[in-house]
């Protein structure tokens, strides 16, 4: 528990980059951050648990949830919908833990608007082939939606643009590095680091 608000991120990337698996080795290494769980309209992949993954729910529920304001940013990608539950990152950020959102270009356009303190980081995959290679490899969707991702790949990374950071997925260890160093750097900065140090700094500067 900390009085300090946790940091928000943000990480797009095409389907396939590495996002989901890099999120997920990273919140097994460290505590203090949490990944946000979605809702959902797609319908769950072999192996994906409600809850868990996402919270898969149907148009109804989605569109009752909208209406309601219970999201903080939302979208449509590749046909289905896909939203964050506002509540459940406001409280998190409260209690001092930082929070991961993993979404698509629009919602992380969204969710900058609407926090500006927010970091963004964008994955890239190291070449088009490879990105093919893992959608495929991944062997959890069919051929017409491997096809799909990946014309929509394109125009969803030229979105690496607006984001703060960004990572090339090309060896895993490197990419995970990568996304532990920002997080460690945000919590570096200095403003936050005088209230965390006080006691510190009072020793060392009385006289
Ligand atoms: P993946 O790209 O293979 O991980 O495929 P998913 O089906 O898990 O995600 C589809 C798209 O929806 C991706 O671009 C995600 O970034 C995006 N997405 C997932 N959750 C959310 C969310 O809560 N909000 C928004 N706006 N986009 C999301
Ligand atoms: P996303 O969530 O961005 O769609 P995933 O995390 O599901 O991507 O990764 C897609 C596939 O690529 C998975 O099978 C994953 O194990 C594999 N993968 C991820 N990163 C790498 C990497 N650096 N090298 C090789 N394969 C990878
Ligand atoms: P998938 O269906 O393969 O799990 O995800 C497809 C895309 O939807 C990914 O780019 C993923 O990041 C994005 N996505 C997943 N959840 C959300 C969400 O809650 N909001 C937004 N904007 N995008 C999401």
């Amino acid at each position: 528990m900390s009085s300090e608000r946790g940091t928000l991120y943000t990480i797009a990337a095409p389907s396939g980059a590495g996002k989901t698996s890099l999120v997920k080795a990273l919140i097994e290494s460290k505590t203090f951050v949490q990944v946000s769980v979605s809702h959902t309209t797609r319908p769950a992949r072999p192996g994906e648990v409600d809850g868990v993954n996402y919270h898969f729910v149907s148009h109804e529920q989605f569109q009752t949830m909208l209406e309601a304001g219970q999201f903080i940013e939302s979208a449509e990608v590749f046909g289905n919908h896909y939203g964050t539950c506002q509540l459940w990152v406001e409280e998190t950020l409260a209690q001092g833990i930082d929070v991961i959102l993993e979404i698509d270009w629009q919602g992380a356009q969204q969710v900058k608007k609407l926090l500006p303190a927010t970091r963004s980081i964008f994955i890239l995959p190291p070449s088009k082939e490879a990105l093919l290679e893992r959608l495929t490899g991944r062997g959890q969707d069919e051929a017409s939606v491997i096809a799909g991702r990946m014309d929509e790949a394109i125009s969803e990374m030229s979105h690496y643009v607006e984001a703060d950071y960004l990572v090339v997925n090309e060896c895993f260890d490197t990419a995970l590095k990568d996304l532990r160093c920002i997080i460690r750097a945000q919590r570096l900065f200095a403003e936050p680091q005088h209230a965390r140090q006080a006691a510190l700094i009072g020793e060392l500067l009385s006289s």
